[in-house]
């Protein structure tokens, strides 16, 4: 029996519901020290967010920090009441892992997803890596074999990041030649490069396409985006297609008293593609069906 594997235990993925399959929950520090504003810090806030959440229909989440704290994940999911997904998965800028034996670092993820985090039962439910803008280093390529080999034990999904969704092939490249089926592979930041050509190759190697900076038109204007997933739609890629909100700043939050927050999608963003002609069927599809699919272990 299929299932999701949630930090709050093993749910049916008929119950999975509505899904961003990208986002951040909790940072209490700054990545950038220069830069104050990228972490989510107060635990009540975050709630909060996750609130609004589900008052606008939400249901499901997926936390794309893989060193995250998974007791305050756990917390958080039991108060928002939203089902939250962990990920784990080698650091692309730890050096040290090229000298590790590789089926030592490969156990650590499959246990986390397997038995829990650390001492705790806390199971993650999805794998993650991610590869340099316009390259891979020798220590991307590693982590790519570590995760290989940690989901053809486990069945987890990949999440791939991409900086500035550039190299996805090439990661595609590297998992599939580990033996992964790539409809297990979620390539994501792709907004970052609008290319409907590259859109079509990575779907045609059967990955899904995860947009998951929706609302940033500080890269580009939200009409762009539209106009390339009909074509999308148009050439049949419904199935592969995922929608998230990847904030990492405080003032992503409407619970930090900013915006455009977690409802975003909800609220904004579907009612406009309802306007411009995208079937409630679609919609369903990318938001409830096809997060359903990939996440399913
Ligand atoms: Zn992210």
């Amino acid at each position: 029996m299929k299932k999701i594997q949630t930090v709050l235990g093993e749910i049916s993925p008929e119950d999975l519901g509505i899904t961003m399959p990208h986002i951040h929950i909790f940072n209490a520090h700054p990545r950038d020290p220069k830069d104050p504003t990228e972490c989510l810090p107060d635990i009540e806030k975050n709630i909060l967010e996750l609130e609004y959440y589900r008052s606008a229909g939400g249901n499901s989440v997926v936390d794309g920090s893989p060193a995250q704290n998974v007791r305050i994940l756990k917390k958080i999911s039991e108060q928002s009441k939203v089902n939250i997904i962990s990920t784990t998965g080698p650091s692309w800028r730890d050096e040290t892992l090229l000298q590790k034996n590789i089926n030592d670092v490969t156990n650590i993820f499959i246990k986390n997803i397997e038995k829990g985090v650390g001492d705790t039962d806390i199971k993650c439910g999805v794998l993650k890596s991610g590869a340099s803008y316009n390259h891979i280093t020798p220590l991307q390529e590693r982590t790519f074999t570590v995760l290989a080999k940690a989901h053809l034990k486990t069945n987890a999904p990949i999440f791939i990041h991409t900086t500035i969704g550039t190299m996805g092939v090439e990661i595609l490249e590297i998992l599939k030649n580990e033996g992964v089926k790539l409809n297990r592979v979620m390539v994501g930041h792709i907004d970052r490069n609008p290319d409907l050509n590259y859109y079509k190759e990575l779907a045609k190697m059967g990955a899904y396409l995860l947009f998951d900076q929706i609302s940033k038109v500080k890269y580009w204007p939200v009409s762009l985006h539209i106009n390339i997933l009909k074509k999308l739609l148009e050439a049949g890629f419904q199935k592969q297609i995922l929608f998230s909100l990847d904030f990492g700043h405080w003032t992503d939050l409407k619970a930090y008293g900013r915006g455009p927050g977690y409802t975003y999608i909800l609220e904004k963003y579907l009612p406009r593609l309802r306007k411009e002609g995208i079937k409630e069927e679609i919609i369903e599809d990318i938001m409830i069906n096809n997060p359903k699919t990939v996440l399913s272990i």
